[in-house]
């Protein structure tokens, strides 16, 4: 423990951590906890409290009521907490860094790059926050009108954000959705993902320690089917921002109601290999874009799409990527190319289940398939096919698939006809022909010559069908925590 997070957990073996309400740690009345167990070696990290709805009723009331003052501080004032936020994830990468380690299984070289690209993105969303613009709109271009009215058009905040995270950037995603909430007068409901619940609490005790004002910001923990219809259906909730499955996502947006939605969701990224790609550097983009985090990244490369030649080319120069790239292990090893455990056993249970399907189905296993506990080897499948479940839904896992196509009209209705839409990738040394590509292809964002991939965060980052609701990235997530709020001058003339 460092003594910066004391407040946080009794801490005794495995800590007991509490839940944030009204800006005091507290112990939830419900007597009841979740248990947390690392990936990487099954021990128990911690307990999380599981929150009752008077609880979470209390933590939108007091929201509701801070949030008016909170409009009302200056972004200037707003946006210097969030660079001590940001500071305060810098002073503290490394006991962040072994936290995540221990509570996802990310390797070392991710996890300091999560904590790292975090403290970034709060200090970019408190720069940006200052360049917010209204502006003014004179009548009479519209017909009908002449010169009597005014509008001066400014945004104000939402009010109360409900933020839902989920376990693979516990604290990354978790910072993109509370930061510009916070900077541009919001006040929020954090909701952690339930593994990764504890680096959600350490990031709370951040922005606490930073000067977020008490009630501003609350974090319940609970499961999502414990906790999760409450909350999304609270009448003081003014907007959800979540990150999750497509599953989960479709489900909450059901029960939700009339209220902004800013999702993101499950992807299921493709990557088309031209005749003409470079077949190096395709190589080695789909390797790292499949295998990175075990696979456990919405922006993962799922499958692969080429003419047969080109996949018969492309299978050797994989094996070789992966060889030099990839190696399974404990990530607590300082080495970059590791490939860790998946979150928890029945992940691991689904993706095996998957990969002997695929077996079954005709699937070629190239590399890899099988599991060891959480651990599941890097795996290759050729010959799957379009209709296999390996290669139609997400796996959230280190699985690539190889689909061997006969023409490109063929690869881009397999795309299209996907319900989910997030990224795809194209291969090719001519960048004409990857931008025409690229416009018949539906989905949020096309990488041409790389892996998909989020980021840089000021970049617009959506996803469409099953991937998600509204836009990110910097400028278009402060945006969707807002809404304009028009002031009509009318003056006689
Ligand atoms: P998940 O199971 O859908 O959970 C996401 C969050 O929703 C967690 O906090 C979870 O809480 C909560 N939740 C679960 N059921 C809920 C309910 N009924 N009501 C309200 N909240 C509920 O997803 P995950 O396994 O954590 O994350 C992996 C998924 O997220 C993948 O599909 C991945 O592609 C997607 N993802 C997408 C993006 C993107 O930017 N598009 C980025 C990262 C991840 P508990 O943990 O307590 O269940």
């Amino acid at each position: 423990m460092a003594e910066f997070f004391e407040e946080i957990a009794d801490w005794q073996t495995p800590p007991e951590y509490k839940y944030f309400l009204g800006g005091k740690w507290v112990t939830s009345n419900s007597g009841q906890t979740n248990e947390i167990i690392s990936p990487v070696d099954r021990t128990v990290l911690g307990r999380v409290q599981v929150v009752t709805k008077w609880e979470i009723d209390s933590a939108i009331e007091t929201a509701k009521k801070a949030q008016k003052e909170w409009e009302g501080v200056s972004v200037d004032k707003r946006g210097k907490i969030l660079h001590l936020a940001a500071d305060w994830i810098r002073e503290h990468q490394v006991y962040l860094t072994i936290l995540l380690i221990k509570e996802i299984g990310k390797t070392t070289a991710e996890a300091k790059d999560e904590v790292l690209r975090t403290a970034d993105l709060i200090d970019y969303f408190a720069e940006a926050a200052r360049e917010m613009r209204g502006e003014t709109l004179d009548a009479d271009s519209f017909p009908g009108y002449e010169k009597g009215k005014l509008a001066i058009v400014g945004r104000v905040p939402l009010g109360v954000i409900l933020a839902i995270a989920p376990f693979n950037y516990p604290i990354n995603l978790s910072a993109s959705k509370i930061a510009p909430a916070l900077v541009l007068g919001n006040s929020v409901i954090f909701k952690p993902p339930t593994q990764g619940a504890i680096c959600g609490l350490h990031l709370t005790e951040i922005f606490r320690r930073a000067g977020v004002p008490d009630g501003i910001l609350s974090t319940v923990t609970g499961s999502g089917e414990e906790i999760g219809d409450y909350l999304v259906t609270h009448p003081g909730i003014d907007i959800i921002s979540f990150t999750g499955s497509s599953k989960v996502g479709v489900a909450v947006a059901k029960k939700a109601g009339m209220i902004p939605l800013l999702f993101e969701c499950g992807g299921n990224n493709p990557a088309i290999v031209l005749t003409d790609a470079d077949l190096n550097l395709s190589a080695l983009e789909i390797v790292k874009g499949a295998f990175s985090y075990s696979g456990q990244r919405c922006t993962a490369v799922k499958y692969v799409l080429g003419f047969s030649t080109t996949i018969d080319k492309l299978i050797p120069k994989l094996l070789k990527a992966a060889a030099e790239q990839v190696k399974m292990g404990d990530p607590r090893i300082e080495t970059t190319k590791l490939v860790g455990p998946v979150i928890n056993c029945e992940a691991a249970e689904e993706i095996e289940n998957r990969i002997i399907k695929a077996k079954v189905e005709g699937g070629k296993i190239l590399l890899g398939g099988k599991r060891k506990g959480l651990y599941i080897e890097p795996t290759i499948i050729d010959n799957a096919r379009p209709q296999m479940e390996i290669v139609k839904i997400e796996t959230f896992g280190p699985v690539l698939s190889l689909v061997r196509v006969n023409n490109m009209e063929e690869a881009i209705e397999i795309v299209n006809s996907s319900t989910f839409g997030l990224q795809a990738s194209v291969f090719t040394k001519d960048e004409g022909t990857g931008i025409a590509l690229a416009k018949k292809i539906n989905v949020g964002t096309v990488q041409i010559n790389s892996k998909p991939q989020r980021g840089p965060d000021h970049f617009p980052f959506l996803g469409i069908k099953g991937s998600g609701v509204g836009v990110q990235g910097v400028r278009y997530t402060l945006e969707a925590m807002t809404r304009p709020k028009p002031l009509v001058l009318n003056k006689p003339e």
